[in-house]
């Protein structure tokens, strides 16, 4: 049974016993599963709002599943799935930019198909705020390459989110400016600690104009080490 809220998964099929086979593997796994025999069903499905994602055939009856894939890219970036065969459909469905997610190839284990539909679901549900780790006063979504601190979101250069998040790796921890430069500078050409001292500085700027302190301020978010490095106080949330 599919639980209430369970993300409706729409398969386009021809082949009755592979549609039984994948229908009943979602089913089984708590999602619900609707399936059409012909591409022409699945836009006009799509429209209802009531599908998650389309498993889709390459091979049907009426219109292709790339022809399909197409209409569907006209109004709905909905995760595709395809379903192929093993001959030449697997080069055009990776070589066309058809805007499909994932592809299986038949035959497929129905568990792995399952899979693959939970994986894309996963990405695509998640709320961007689940890419957030909280570290005291500071969150860090390293994937989208953002920070944001006492709730806010820090507008920062390049080297200034490296040496942000390489200090945030180890909150507390001292780095040297080499340990710094080496991360984050790792591939630029011009160097010199005066760079990481620099940028130290304007990203200080940054986090005290939202702690509203005074240049200098004690309670500084970053630490100067003499002699050492920079540490990171994380603060509590
Ligand atoms: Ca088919």
């Amino acid at each position: 049974m599919a639980a209430p809220h369970a993300p409706t998964i729409l398969v386009a099929e021809d082949e009755t016993a592979i549609a039984d086979t994948v229908l009943y593997a979602l089913r089984s796994e708590g999602f619900a599963a609707e399936h059409v025999l012909l591409g022409g069903e699945v836009a006009p499905k799509v429209r209802t709002g009531r599908i998650d994602l389309v498993v889709l055939d390459v091979g049907l009856p009426d219109i292709t599943g790339f022809e399909v894939c197409r209409q569907l890219r006209t109004f709905s970036d909905l995760p595709v799935i395809f379903l192929t065969a093993r001959d030449g459909e697997i080069d055009r469905v990776v070589g066309l930019e058809l805007g499909a997610d994932d592809y299986v190839v038949k035959p497929f284990s129905p568990r792995e198909l399952v899979a693959r539909v939970r994986a894309r679901l996963r990405r695509r549900t998640q709320p961007s705020s689940a890419d957030w780790q909280a570290l005291g006063r500071f969150g860090i979504d390293r994937e989208g390459r953002r920070i944001r601190y006492a709730g806010q979101a820090l507008d920062l250069t390049r080297y200034e989110y490296g040496l942000l998040e390489a200090l945030l790796q180890r909150p507390g921890a001292v780095l040297s400016r080499a340990q710094l430069m080496d991360r984050v500078w790792a591939d630029a050409l011009d160097s010199g600690d005066r760079t990481v001292d620099t940028h130290i500085k304007t990203l200080r700027a940054k986090l005290r104009e939202i702690d509203g302190a005074a240049d200098g301020a004690a309670d500084d978010a970053i630490r100067t080490h003499r002699g050492l490095g920079y540490s990171i106080d994380i603060g509590t949330a």
